[in-house]
């Protein structure tokens, strides 16, 4: 007898479980198809997605699935976790390297659990925090009554000044009134660069921890486009799938706080977030997601990526100054990120009509409030583009001219008859299709196969 040895034994074993899938289930293969197609062939505009590498998607799949893996490397609660520990602190110490963190925890199953646990290591339920509102662009865990984060804390929201910019008067203002014990930074709709110093220096004003969330421009932050939070804020969230083009789940960072006490006295911050991830909010970690946030987090300190980088900077400029052009009010008059949120309201269209029209199209964005927003958040008056999945597909900032071309075109063919009712001539819904799938076809995701014309008609 002879242990199984060979390089190509995980490849084999993976292929055969597609071909399963695919003989044994077909109706849902068919729906992976169609859902591996559609990306193909829409352009996603969505600022909360990216196109994962399939080498990071491949890592979701494997039978690091199988282990039950409760605790930490060298200190679990279950026995076949050789290989595990030694993936969970690849994980880890990539994070470290790649945010310049001296502390991290790559269990969080998403960036909402990430932020519940940071809220969770410093504050007891009732105490106050301060984040900005959602209608502001916040994120619902950053003190919305939707949230935990809304309901177990006494949640202060701040908000933007009337030139759209964060309001960091109001934020120094709110902290000194109500004495916040943690303060939450980093938006999910805002196209602009945060100050972290002087979210930092507003918290220790008051004695409160910073928390910043920098799910959003994560991938700016790792290739120096946007300025890291890591050592100004005492915690820092992201999910790995928004900009990281990595595995789907949350990761807390901890920079030069890392061994400052708690609010106890006695733990570190470091070993409070620790105790917070599992037991208290976790049990085994998805080992299978840890592998695929590894490969993200290699993936984006490479030279690739850091041209990736650069180019969704250069695609959201472009975005923004095209939308202008047309006569589009572009929320800030621009953006610094990703980000270009646009005003549809202005043009007679509400937010959620003009995403539904847009993606019958084949254009995929999100409608979104816009500061002092009049629509309701199922409705809105804006749309909120990013260009992740435009970056990925290496387009130029000229094609962008005719990406606003295109969504021109179908809002000026909306014809609203209600807030959330509208009609679009087919004939121009068909020739906006057309174009979309041409686009996708000429700048194709590089890993993915290039669109075939005929295919779409379904
Ligand atoms: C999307 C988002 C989250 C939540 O991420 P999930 O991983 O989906 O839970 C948290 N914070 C911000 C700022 C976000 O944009």
């Amino acid at each position: 007898m002879h242990a199984i040895r060979s390089d190509d034994d995980l490849s084999r074993f993976l292929a055969n479980g597609i071909e399963r899938l695919r003989r044994d289930d077909p109706e849902l293969y068919d729906l992976l198809q169609k859902e591996y197609l559609r990306q193909a062939n829409v352009l996603t505009m969505v600022a909360s997605s990216s196109i994962a590498d399939p080498s990071a998607l491949v890592c979701e799949a494997m039978p690091t699935m199988n282990v039950t893996a409760e605790g930490y490397p060298k200190a679990r609660f279950h026995a076949g976790c050789r290989w595990i520990d030694e993936i969970e602190q690849l994980a880890i110490d990539r994070a470290k390297a790649a945010f310049g963190a001296c502390y991290a925890n790559v269990q969080p199953m998403s960036a909402t659990s990430a932020n519940e646990i940071v809220m969770f290591s410093v504050l007891e339920p009732g105490d106050t925090l301060l984040g900005l509102e959602l209608d502001f662009g916040g994120h619902l865990t950053h003190g919305s009554k939707a949230s935990i984060s809304g309901q177990v804390f006494k949640a202060v929201g701040y908000g933007l000044t009337r030139d759209e910019r964060i309001d960091y008067e109001q934020a120094e203002r709110l902290a000194k009134e109500h004495r916040p014990k943690l303060i939450v930074c980093g938006t999910t709709a805002y196209p602009r660069q945060i100050d972290w110093a002087r979210f930092r220096a507003i918290a220790d004003a008051v004695g409160a921890y910073l928390l910043a969330d920098i799910t959003h421009i994560a991938g700016l932050v790792v290739a120096g486009l946007h300025p890291s939070p890591v050592d100004h804020a005492h915690f820092t969230t992201t999910c790995t799938h928004k900009q990281l083009y990595g595995g789907r789940g949350g990761l807390i960072l901890i920079g030069k706080d890392f061994q400052k006490t708690g609010p106890d006295g006695k733990r570190t911050l470091a070993e409070l977030v620790q105790k917070k991830v599992f037991p208290f909010f976790q049990g085994a970690p998805n080992q299978s997601a840890i592998a695929a946030k590894a490969r993200g987090f290699a993936y984006v300190v490479s030279p690739e990526f850091q041209k990736v980088a650069m180019r969704i900077v250069a695609l959201s400029n472009a975005l923004a100054a095209a939308f202008m052009k047309k006569g589009h009010r572009v929320i800030t008059g621009g953006t610094d990120n990703h980000i270009v949120v646009v005003d549809v309201f202005k043009r007679g269209i509400t937010g959620v009509n003009a995403e539904k029209a847009l993606e019958e199209c084949g254009l995929v964005v999100n409608k979104n409030r816009i500061p002092y927003d009049v629509n309701p958040p199922t409705v809105t008056s804006g749309i909120r583009l990013g260009t992740n999945g435009l970056a990925i597909r290496q387009m130029e900032p000229g094609d962008m001219v005719e990406c606003v071309e295109l969504i021109d075109e179908v809002l000026a063919g909306v014809q609203q008859l209600n807030e959330r009712e509208y009609n679009l001539d087919s004939k121009l819904r068909a020739r906006i299709e057309g174009k979309v799938l041409e686009l996708c076809q000429r700048r194709p995701i590089r890993t993915y196969p290039a669109p075939q014309l005929a295919t779409r008609a379904a």
